[in-house]
């Protein structure tokens, strides 16, 4: 299962797709796909919705990475504008596309992180009902999302590890850290997990930002939190492409060996639907799985 192969992991990594808007984003994802297989990633994730993404090519990405590649897919799921019955039918959905794997997510409204939370009339207020409604639909593992500096919307840190542990007491089996570039952050959050005698895998993102394009996903992903430190080393270079990737590149190599030095066993890699980073830091950071046994 999942979680045994996350808790038997060592120096691995898993990487995340988000659903394409067209033809040739979708065509070139794909390209990504293949060539990031062989890596053997622990997973690859599909986001679900998020930045008002595509729900459907959500399923239906998850549901191709089954059927036609070696990768297990981990799908994401949020509870956004849709009742328990419909979410149950996503989810009976992704098991007959051959998905087992659910990363189960609150979300956002219309995917704006600074938008007041409304459950739907017929749906589920919090993450940790969603992990319940999952494993009740054949699941296999599921995980959640962890929040390294708290949920915006927690008052302070122990409510927010209260509530992440009430996510692993309803069935979640791992979680995935929200993307920070202070690995002290990421640190500190495993150091209060343990501290509550949780030893249930968290994984750190990791994000190589190798472009300004990036940067501005970067603000998103992190709630808002990208470190000012990260733009006094990648500033400089916004007039030099070539100069900026390199710098974006480094940072991520830096962090990426600073989780490994520190006992992590398995990166979250974000592809961007692009499959070069990813297999920079894999052969950098020496994070490719075993080859395939001989048939
Ligand atoms: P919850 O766990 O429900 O938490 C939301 C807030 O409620 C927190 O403040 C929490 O402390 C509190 N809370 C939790 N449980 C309870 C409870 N039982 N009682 C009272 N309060 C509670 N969004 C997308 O739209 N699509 C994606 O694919 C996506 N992928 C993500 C992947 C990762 C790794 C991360 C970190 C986030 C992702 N998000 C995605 C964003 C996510 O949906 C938002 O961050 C959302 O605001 C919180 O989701 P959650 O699952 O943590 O919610």
């Amino acid at each position: 299962t999942l979680v045994e192969d996350l808790r038997a992991a060592r120096r691995r990594f898993s990487v995340e797709f988000s659903p394409a808007h067209d033809e040739d984003t979708a065509a070139r994802q794909w390209r990504a796909v293949q060539r990031l297989a062989p890596l053997r990633p622990v997973f690859a994730s599909v986001t679900y919705g998020a930045g008002g993404g595509d729900r459907g090519g959500s399923v239906e990405l998850a549901s191709r990475l089954a059927r036609e590649t070696p990768v297990r897919p981990l799908a994401h799921l949020t509870a956004v504008g849709q009742s328990a019955a419909q979410l149950a039918g996503v989810l009976d959905d992704l098991v007959a596309g051959g998905v087992r794997d659910v990363l189960a997510l609150r979300g956002d409204p219309d995917g704006d992180p600074r938008a007041t939370w409304e459950p739907h009339p017929e749906g589920l207020e919090h993450a940790d009902q969603l992990v319940r409604l999952a494993l009740e639909h054949g699941a296999d593992t599921v995980g959640v999302a962890a929040f390294p500096l708290g949920h915006p919307e927690s008052p302070d840190l122990d409510t927010d590890l209260r509530h992440l542990l009430g996510k692993f007491a309803a069935g979640a089996r791992f979680a995935v850290a929200q993307l920070t570039f202070d690995v002290e952050d990421f640190l500190r959050l495993r150091d209060r997990l343990a501290a509550a005698g949780c030893r249930t895998p968290l994984l750190p993102g990791l994000l190589p930002v190798t472009s300004p394009r990036v940067l501005e996903v970067t603000r998103r992903l992190t709630d808002g939190h990208e470190p000012s430190w990260l733009h006094r080393r990648l500033d400089p270079f916004l007039d030099d492409r070539g100069a900026f990737r390199e710098e974006g590149m480094r940072v991520a190599l830096e962090d990426g060996r600073r989780l490994l030095a520190e006992g992590v066993e398995v990166l979250h890699l974000y592809s961007l639907n692009a499959a070069s980073n990813v297999e920079g830091l894999v052969a950098e950071l020496g994070l490719a799985g075993p080859p395939d046994p001989p048939a």
